[in-house]
């Protein structure tokens, strides 16, 4: 029987619970192939029962209750989308002889659908994930956050704890029970850069066993060395051949690499140029020039293909002004770049308010017209319940009163 863990779970311990259980790499990849993608372990002409060593397949029922287990929709805030048909649980025993090359999930595009999941994890603690439009889900990656930006409900706690890489998947898990996901945002509660190990873990799985194309896994920071380092030194690795998918005598199990193959898109939460205001307004984020944060977005982005999506929360007032829009034109000029607006939503407790549609008109058009691609984001599902965090926030204020 395995242990229930009471610490976050990484698919790096889970890898190695389930070679504790003789498990080879075409096991542990059908494995979490299934769980990932919510699809069955069977192949055609290999059903999972004859597949999995008998000590794995009679510990998997254990193994997906503890996963299932790890994110559970606590509630569901915004368009009611109808509840997908949960998929039959893979099963070892199942003999079905599914073909599991692709997401059993419905395809992208069906679900335009938006809302805000408060997902609990296995220890009470809850973070939000968004279905967005055309297949998009955002995650979180902590519990909390360090960062503390002004206009976010998320970092007003602080930091409560980390996401292991397995909850990060589970999220994504939970939402392809109810939808096809066919790209991941890591933009929910918490900074990527500060959980970077099991981040960088979770995007592995997702661009790989999960099946989603890795410009379409979104990685989002503040802008942290750390993340422009460990990206770098994705570019460069080589991924080594698959294990044989027969699980052959001749085959050799992979040796684990911390150096990632999947090679995500970087999104950057820029939200002003004037390095004083942003310092206000982010006012954790590491101290890096805004000129050496772009510019290192831009080399990875030339290297990769993906053009760095900048973020920026629209504050009336505040970061609006027309020498903000004439940095920006500096700034970005030449470069392999959108600028998403995204007008700030109405939060209690924040006297922010966001600019009139006009003016978030007018800040588009003059960056659009100098060659400089924006764009409005209407913050997914923040209509709904607000702002990032504050379905959390309002959760627990119930748990307490
Ligand atoms: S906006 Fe993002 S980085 Fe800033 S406090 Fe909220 S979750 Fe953290």
């Amino acid at each position: 029987m395995i242990p229930v863990s009471h610490t976050p779970l990484r698919i790096t311990q889970l890898r190695q619970r389930l070679r504790d259980l003789g498990a080879k790499p075409c096991h542990e990849d059908r494995l979490l192939r299934g769980w990932s993608q919510v699809c069955s372990y069977d192949r055609v002409h290999s059903p999972a029962e004859d597949f999995f060593p008998l000590a794995l397949r009679n510990e998997l029922p254990a193994i997906e209750a503890e996963l299932y287990g790890l994110a559970r929709l606590k509630s569901e805030h915004g368009v009611a989308l109808s509840p997908r048909k949960p998929s039959p649980q893979p099963s070892p025993a199942s003999g079905r002889g599914g073909k599991c090359e692709k997401p059993c999930s419905i395809p992208a595009g069906e679900g335009a659908d938006v809302a805000r999941l408060l997902v609990e994890l296995h220890d009470g603690q809850m973070v939000e994930s968004v279905l967005l439009p055309r297949g998009g889900l955002c995650v979180s990656t902590q519990v909390g956050c360090a960062v503390g930006c002004v206009f976010c409900m998320s970092g007003r706690a602080g930091l409560l704890r980390q996401l292991g890489s397995a909850e990060i998947v589970a999220q994504v898990v939970l939402a392809r029970r109810r939808r096809a996901v066919s790209k991941v945002v890591f933009m929910g509660m918490g900074e990527p850069a500060h959980n970077l190990d099991n981040v960088m873990e979770a995007i592995e799985l997702l661009g790989t066993q999960g099946n989603i194309g890795h410009k379409n896994l979104v990685l989002s920071t503040v802008g942290d060395l750390r993340v422009f380092e460990r990206l770098m030194e994705g570019l460069a690795h080589k991924p080594s051949p698959q294990p044989s998918p027969a699980c052959g005598r001749g085959s050799k199990r992979e040796k684990q690499s911390s150096i990632p193959s999947v090679k995500p898109a970087l999104a950057i939460s820029l939200h002003s140029t004037d390095a004083a205001l942003r310092a206000k307004l982010l006012p954790h984020a590491p101290q890096i020039a805004i000129e050496e944060l772009v510019e290192r977005a831009e080399v990875y982005a030339r290297a990769t293909g993906y053009p760095v999506q900048y973020q920026w929360t629209l504050l009336a007032g505040v970061n609006d002004s027309d020498a903000e829009l004439e940095r920006i034109a500096q700034l970005l000029a030449g470069k392999y770049a959108v600028m998403n607006f995204i007008p700030f939503n109405t939060v209690d407790g924040l006297d922010y308010r966001r600019p009139s549609a006009e003016r978030t008109a007018y800040m588009m058009g003059t960056l659009n017209q100098q060659g400089i691609l924006a764009r409005l984001r209407d913050s997914a599902g923040q209509e709904i319940e607000g702002a990032c965090g504050q379905l959390r926030a309002r959760a627990v204020s119930e748990i307490i009163h």
